[in-house]
């Protein structure tokens, strides 16, 4: 199987454009400038070594202080921006605005970052955590009763949101494969300890702007930039991680303003994307079977252009190589891919509890 998630997902969304990227390894010409592409790597960068910086200094994710978290992130965005690419940040008067956005961004970010753990009883253990093709921003545990709780996050500059039809299409494999590969890694580093995947998110990098038409305390314009940075992604839906990721879910007819979860009665959590650990875990086999698919047809020399349309939405919008490739409709052989729509969560259960009896059968 072809490991790269990315490059998967890439072939879902048109195999014509994947050849062109991993066949012919067509690339744009590199212009000495900042691009979009940068600023995602350099938030990245920020954020781990803010994470390295909290565990070499001892800080605590519960516990430091707004002084010494704002000056710990300013301390870490000098030192990539000042180290980025021949120090291209210091070329120009922009490019000195741009440290100056980074810093607000990065700011923000870290404060949400440690509202999140505040809030429940997750730790974040491990950031950068490598494994044989790929790489996961951070894995946060949780420890109780012999199980071991798993939540994975990736970080996003923007505001990438997970969605159940883009798993199915292929086009968003990465969130479940990764938590697919870090439960194989623990169940034998633990062994002994039942391993759970508690929730694999999204989390975006990014600095809300909250427009508020009266003044409000403190406390309510928190909660409201919070809620901007609410996670989204596939979550355990079982009462006990729930809890252990947000207290609030605790109460009854109460909304996390952390992860896709709330609560009607005491003790059930329900979601959009929620599941129970045995689906799951079909859901993980699910994205292993279709990966296993698009290394297949790869391999066959799969090439068309058949890039999906999803309601008024196409890859080729945003495609480098319109140029070259002159997708057409009107053109024999020239066809978008039709795209499965989950509207329901109830639709993925269906699905997955009908591949659960097969695989008994
Ligand atoms: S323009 Fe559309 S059809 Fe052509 S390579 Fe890009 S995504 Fe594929």
């Amino acid at each position: 199987m072809i490991k790269s998630v990315s490059r998967l997902e890439k072939y879902a969304a048109c195999a014509y454009a994947h050849f062109l990227t991993y066949g012919l390894k067509l690339a744009k010409r590199e212009k000495y400038e900042i691009n979009m592409a940068d600023m995602g790597t350099i938030y990245h960068k920020c954020l781990e070594l803010f994470s390295a910086e909290m565990l070499r200094q001892n800080y605590n994710y519960r516990t430091i202080t707004d002084v010494e978290r704002n000056s710990l992130v300013d301390k870490c965005v000098t030192e990539i921006t000042e180290n980025y690419e021949n120090m291209i940040l210091k070329s120009s008067k922009r490019n000195e605005y741009l440290i100056r956005k980074i810093k607000s961004v990065c700011r923000k970010t870290v404060w949400a970052m440690c509202e999140h753990v505040k809030r429940g009883d997750f730790t974040p253990q491990e950031f950068e955590f490598a494994f044989k093709e790929g790489r996961i921003d951070r894995v946060d545990t949780y420890e109780k009763d012999g199980k071991l709780y798993l939540k994975i996050i990736d970080y996003k500059s923007g505001s990438k949101k997970f969605d159940l039809s883009d798993v199915f299409n292929g086009l968003q494999l990465q969130l479940i494969y990764y938590m697919g590969e870090t439960l194989k890694i623990k169940e034998v580093l633990e062994q002994g300890k039942e391993v759970i995947p508690a929730g694999t998110f999204y989390f975006n990098i990014k600095s809300p702007y909250i427009e508020c038409s009266e003044e409000i305390q403190d406390e309510k314009l928190q909660e409201l930039l919070l809620k901007e940075y609410k996670m989204t992604g596939l979550v355990n839906d079982m009462i006990e991680p729930a809890v252990a990721m947000d207290h609030i879910l605790e109460e009854e007819k109460a909304e996390s303003v952390i992860v896709p979860l709330k609560t009607k009665d005491l003790g059930s959590a329900v979601s959009s994307s929620g599941m129970n650990s045995t689906n799951f875990r079909r859901m993980i086999d699910r994205v292993e079977r279709m990966m296993d698919e698009f290394t297949e047809e790869i391999l066959e020399g799969r090439i068309e252009k058949n890039p999906y349309r999803k309601g008024m939405n196409t890859p080729c919008e945003y495609c480098s190589y319109r140029s070259v490739c002159n997708f057409d409709e009107r053109e024999f052989g020239n066809q978008y891919k039709k795209t499965v729509k989950i509207s329901k969560p109830e639709d993925v259960l269906k699905e997955l509890e009908q591949e659960g009896k097969h695989e008994l059968d």
